[in-house]
């Protein structure tokens, strides 16, 4: 689990002044993994900072893409979730349970530092892709299983 002390060092690095809801809002992030919503974050952090708002964990969230701390991943199309910046990776998203799968595939224009492709130079890299995830095709695989001993049954 990462100290406050090491957070505020984190947002000192980068230009932010460590209040007590950035930090938290930070902590919340590392210590639940990936593919948060503002929401979740705003509720986690309302345990113990009655006061917070919606706009506080907005704008800070804001704050951290922009400064390259944190991810903004807009897979779902409704609705942004967030992580901690770590080595570049893709995102699954099933179109079943929603789940959000992150995928690592070697992407030359993701490795090591930013590059430039015929001149512009590229900041961030998203890559999507979208299906049904292993889960949810176990689940219909047992169903289809399931159905196919009961027709036999019917007919025997
Ligand atoms: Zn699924
Ligand atoms: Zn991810």
């Amino acid at each position: 689990m990462i100290t406050i002390e090491h957070i505020k060092k984190k947002l000192i690095e980068k230009g932010i002044k460590p209040t007590y809801p950035r930090v938290r809002i930070y902590q919340v992030l590392s210590d639940n993994g990936g593919h948060l919503t503002a929401d979740f974050i705003f509720k986690e952090i309302r345990k113990d900072i009655p006061t917070a708002s919606r706009t506080t964990v907005y704008n800070t969230l804001s704050s951290f893409v922009e400064v390259g701390l944190v991810d903004e991943i807009l897979i779902t199309g409704t609705e942004a979730r967030y992580e901690i910046k770590r080595r570049n990776h893709h995102h699954f998203l099933c179109k079943k349970c929603g789940g959000i799968f992150d995928i690592d595939i070697k992407c030359p224009l993701a490795q090591g530092e930013y590059s430039r492709v015929r001149g512009h130079l590229i900041q961030e890299i998203h890559g999507y892709f979208k299906g049904i995830c292993k889960d949810c095709l176990k689940k219909a695989e047992l169903e289809r299983e399931e159905h196919e001993k009961d027709d036999r049954e019917v007919s025997e």
